[in-house]
């Protein structure tokens, strides 16, 4: 179906300027022009009008779990079909927060996926990575939190986790080489790895590193070899200084970093992709999480990431909008509350480009794995997958307005309408 949004005042995802009066022609989900005039000629099955409306791109999410509904202690108790049926909801509705795209950067969300490409579901694109890679004791070896060491007969098979496939252990090359390309068996569009401590977990310590040199190097290569990219989890400075010198192109939190390690990812190109919202909801005990010990490590992070955001402000580091919310439907409600955080350190221009063009081009590295290569994705020009927003106000000139869903009138996504609450 061809359908016209006229009366646009445009937001591109890249130029600052908000362009009045544009007309965008989509095709086929694809927009096939965007003229400063109605072409009277064209037959259109859909006509939005957006008069009143700033039109932005479709928000990206680079860092999700969008399988994961709950605590990941209540998660390790489901079955597949519950993790599978309950994901239906959270993506429904991150869809109707505004966002079109999302990267999961960790969870089995392929029946998901597939439910959500075939129109069975409502809810965004996924650049999905599948079982996220850790190396056994890593940040995400899901036995310790069951097992609390106090039992170590315990093996993969009890923890419904680790069953299901959302996180994989490997250890030695060998074994990384098959986790990895088991993954990209499945369709993972990137490699998610754990390269250091994390928060969430009771028993690694944040300063770990974790993987040798020489596991990280033969994942890297292997996906390498596939056109795409490696994202790491990690916290502690020496674990990024080596994550990045071998060759990791997306450092999830990268929490502890220095001038040094800044100086290498500007270098490397490597990108950054923080959540400072959540980690301080998680500080002021906004989220629920299984522990006392998880409290204590994510106020720590909340720090670091203070100093983190001024670094990547003064290098003018390549830097993604995330947000890492695990939890029940009202957790992940609060997803949108990271663009309070971004226009505190960065500003709305630059926030709001973070959620589009640069989280678009950041998705884009999967290359041959990419699994919308059709279009481009967080930006309104030809070309582009028509993923769409209405927005009550200008969010370019103020950042906030993004922060509250309601402001998000209309969204559509591939030239389909997801949500419309202009009349309410
Ligand atoms: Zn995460």
């Amino acid at each position: 179906m061809k359908v016209l949004v006229k009366n646009a005042s445009l937001f591109d995802g890249v130029n600052e300027t908000v362009k009045p009066g544009c007309f965008i022609s989509v095709e086929d989900g694809v927009i096939t022009e965007i003229a400063n005039q109605e072409n009277t000629n064209a037959s259109y099955g859909r006509v939005i009008d957006a008069a009143g409306y700033t039109v932005v791109p479709g928000l990206i999410d680079a860092h999700t779990h969008i399988s994961f509904s709950d605590t990941f202690q209540a998660m390790d108790s489901m079955t597949a079909e519950e993790v599978a049926v309950r994901s239906t909801v959270i993506a429904r509705q991150m869809l109707e927060r505004g966002f079109t795209t999302v990267r999961d950067v960790g969870s089995n969300c392929y029946g998901l996926k597939q439910s959500i490409d075939n129109n069975f579901v409502p809810g965004p694109r996924i650049y999905p990575s599948y079982g996220a890679i850790s190396q056994t004791c890593g940040h995400a070896d899901y036995r310790q939190n069951r097992t609390q060491r106090s039992n170590f007969s315990q093996n993969l098979e009890d923890s419904s986790f680790m069953r299901q496939g959302h996180l994989v252990l490997a250890d030695g090359v060998p074994e990384c080489l098959k986790r990895t390309r088991d993954q990209i068996f499945k369709g993972a569009s990137q490699i998610k790895i754990f390269g250091g401590g994390g928060a969430s977990s009771l028993f690694d310590p944040l300063d770990t590193i974790q993987y040798t040199r020489e596991e990280l190097r033969a994942i890297v290569e292997t996906v390498t070899n596939y056109g795409s990219y490696v994202c790491s989890h990690i916290h502690a400075g020496p674990a990024m200084k080596i994550a990045v010198e071998e060759g990791v192109k997306s450092l999830e939190h990268a929490t502890f970093m220095d001038d040094d390690i800044a100086r290498l990812c500007l270098d490397k190109e490597v990108w950054i992709v923080p959540q400072y919202a959540t980690a301080e909801l998680i500080a002021n005990r906004m989220i629920p999480l299984d522990s006392e010990i998880l409290y204590q490590k994510t106020e720590r992070v909340g720090k670091g990431l203070l100093k983190q955001a001024e670094l990547v402000e003064k290098y003018n580091l390549k830097c993604a909008f995330g947000t890492d919310l695990v939890g029940m439907p009202e957790v992940h409600a609060k997803q949108n509350a990271e663009f309070s955080a971004r226009k505190k350190y960065f500003g709305s221009f630059r926030g709001i480009k973070q959620a589009t063009s640069d989280a678009g081009e950041l998705l884009k590295l999967s290359g041959l794995l990419d699994p919308y290569p059709e279009g481009d994705i967080g930006v309104i020009r030809e070309g582009a997958f028509a993923d769409m927003l209405l927005v009550s106000g200008n969010p370019v000139e103020d950042l906030d307005i993004l922060a509250n869903p309601d402001n998000i009138k209309v969204v559509i996504k591939d030239g389909d309408i997801f949500k419309d609450t202009r009349t309410l």
